[in-house]
């Protein structure tokens, strides 16, 4: 049992709803951030007292927008967080935010309660296609938030970025990159758009009544220009979709990735804890109802087998560019990746897909471009045994 963990907690409020978000996030009820706050509160002592006072390495507010939240609520949760637990005085602690919803004071008082990392949601650089995907802001009010983070003192910026937009070329996207590079961030993640249903984005396109989306061959242009702009203004790709200067990397997203222990707090928050999984009901009357109840088993995600486990450890470690820690599977499993996925690895690493190396077994460039048909023949092994 690790006593280290990194901490999630999730703020369900927004401005409005973005026309491809099929996030848990709640428009128009910011009557209720105080009592949410309260209710943040209240579950971290719950928590802290079944799972005891563990040391915290990092800390990750997630939304919804966490930049709604006052100075004063934002300190109330940290004062909080340091009484329940052990805080690292290195804890990376990122604040995700909308450049909608920022403003010099509320950055200043972010970085007074600790808060030491933004992760801003730009998107786009282009105003129209951040109407057109539903974003409150304008392209100039992303440098904005830029300039004010820097100016309260923020050294560890991320930017959010989204490609394959409805109507987007490559070469518009070419142009959002130089810009968003130009504002010099720490940090880029570059998520190709995903047309989650039950969104008005996926209703939109279905019914022809957005512009249509790049094909497959504009979005390998795409994937190529991310390659090629941000590699040589100085970011390296640590993961699938992030890109880094060199520290920079976001160590919160690893432990996800390394599949290492964390407490999610908050309405529809997830955790890994202790080798058990449970999340938390994502209505927000619910979770506000039942906050301090809900320590450790509120909701089981359902009975992972070994198998499942195995195949999650594989595929999310697989994702990073150092792959996935073959010795540490082989410490938690019993067993070494080899001797799970006998066929698969030699297949692939004969394929030139695969490759081990200081312990670790990780994906060749080639393999990241086919990383999905790697994973299918994996899962298809692992359940065939
Ligand atoms: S700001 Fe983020 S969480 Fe809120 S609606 Fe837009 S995409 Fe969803």
């Amino acid at each position: 049992m690790s006593n280290e963990i990194a901490i999630y907690i999730h703020i369900p409020f927004c401005v409005s709803k973005c026309a491809y978000c099929d996030f848990a996030s709640y428009p128009g009820r910011m009557a209720q951030l105080g009592a949410y706050t309260d209710a943040v509160c209240r579950e971290m002592r719950a928590q802290a007292a079944f799972f005891g006072r563990r040391r915290v390495h990092t800390v990750f507010f997630g939304g919804g927008t966490p930049t709604l939240l006052s100075g004063d609520q934002l300190g109330a949760i940290m004062d909080t967080l340091r009484a329940c637990f052990d805080l690292s005085p290195e804890a990376e602690i990122t604040m995700e935010g909308n450049p909608g919803t920022l403003t010099e004071e509320r950055l200043a008082a972010y970085r007074a309660a600790g808060v030491n990392r933004l992760s801003l949601g730009v998107q786009s650089m282009d105003d129209a296609l951040l109407a057109a995907i539903g974003r409150i802001h304008t392209a100039a009010q992303a440098r904005e938030a830029v300039r004010m983070a820097r100016e309260a003192g923020f050294d560890n910026i991320n930017l959010d970025l989204m490609y394959a937009l409805p109507g987007q070329t490559a070469a518009q996207w070419a142009s959002t990159l130089r810009e968003a590079i130009a504002l010099s961030p720490e940090h880029l993640s570059c998520y190709s758009l995903i047309l989650e249903e039950g969104t008005p984005l996926h209703a939109a396109a279905g019914a022809g009544r957005c512009a249509p989306l790049p094909d497959e061959d504009e979005i390998v242009r795409m994937d190529g220009i991310t390659a090629q702009l941000a590699g040589e203004a100085g970011y390296a790709q640590y993961e699938v979709s992030n890109w880094a200067q060199p520290g920079r990397q976001c160590r919160h997203n690893l432990v996800y990735w390394e599949c290492l222990p964390y407490l999610g707090v908050g309405c529809a928050a997830h955790s890994d804890m202790d080798g058990r999984r449970f999340e938390h009901d994502a209505d927000l009357d619910a979770y506000l109802n039942s906050c301090d109840k809900l320590v450790c088993l509120n909701r089981d995600e359902g009975n992972h087998t070994l198998q499942d486990r195995m195949f999650e450890r594989a595929m999310m470690g697989l994702r990073m560019v150092r792959g996935m820690d073959a010795e540490r599977f082989a410490r938690d499993f019993g067993a070494a990746p080899e001797q799970v996925w006998p066929r698969s690895i030699r297949l692939m690493t004969r394929r030139g897909l695969m490759e081990q190396y200081n312990e670790r077994i990780r994906l060749t460039p080639r393999g990241m471009q086919v990383m999905n048909s790697v994973l299918v023949d994996m899962l298809s092994e692992i359940e065939d045994g």
